[in-house]
């Protein structure tokens, strides 16, 4: 059965975004699948588009979307709050897509719940050693609370193996074309 939901979990800074940005460049891979687009109350960051990285709202807009009950899964991520759209689902499925996740561990056992095992493909990236995250999170300078995402990735490193798969983001061509496997013989 084809998954409703594939989703890239794991610490912060692991390299995530930068292999679902690479991802969507294989031609197979963009013509089924659509990246869901969340929506945060973090503050942007250079470079971030709304509406293309994030949708980025208030802490009161996204008190009164969860009232309403229109995400289909959130979370307290570092402070921020975070959370995916029921729309992003219901998009996708009306083009006939399978919706690409970007989501903490929390929210992807949330999902899996919800929607069911056969519905969703887990995939877990892990970060070759603590010491390579830390550079990878200092890298992207931007990131203020680098303390508090290292400390939640050692407690997120403990559950990967509650994923479908546990991809090693060490070299990114490598991880690259093991990602691009899993998710090709899961989407045919
Ligand atoms: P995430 O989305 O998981 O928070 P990012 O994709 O923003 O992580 O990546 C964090 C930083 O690590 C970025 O500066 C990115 O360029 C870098 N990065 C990603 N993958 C690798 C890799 N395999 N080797 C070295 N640096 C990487
Ligand atoms: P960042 O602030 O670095 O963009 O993201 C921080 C963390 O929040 C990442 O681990 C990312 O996967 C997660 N995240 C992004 N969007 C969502 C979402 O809609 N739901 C949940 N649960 N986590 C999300």
């Amino acid at each position: 059965m084809r998954p409703e939901v594939v989703v890239l979990t794991g610490p912060s800074g692991v390299g995530k975004s930068t292999l679902i940005h690479k991802i969507l460049k294989d031609e197979e891979i963009a013509k089924k699948l659509m990246f869901s687009v969340s929506h945060t109350t973090r503050e942007r960051r250079k470079g971030e588009r709304n509406g293309r990285d994030y949708y980025f709202v208030s802490k009161q807009e996204f008190m009164e979307m969860v009232k309403k009950g229109e995400f289909l899964e959130w979370a307290k991520v570092h402070n921020n709050l975070y959370g995916t759209h029921i729309k992003n689902l219901t998009e996708a499925k009306k083009k006939n897509k399978i919706l690409l996740l970007d989501i903490d561990v929390q929210g992807a056992k949330k999902l899996k719940r919800k929607l069911g095992k056969s519905k969703t493909l887990l995939i877990f990236i892990r970060p070759p050693s603590m010491k390579e995250l830390r550079k990878r999170l200092i890298k992207r300078a931007d990131t203020t609370d680098i303390v508090i995402r290292l400390k939640n990735a050692k407690r997120e490193i403990k559950e990967m193996k509650k994923f479908d798969f546990v991809v090693t983001n060490d070299k990114i061509t490598k991880a690259l074309a093991e990602l691009k496997k899993i998710i090709k013989s899961a989407i045919r």
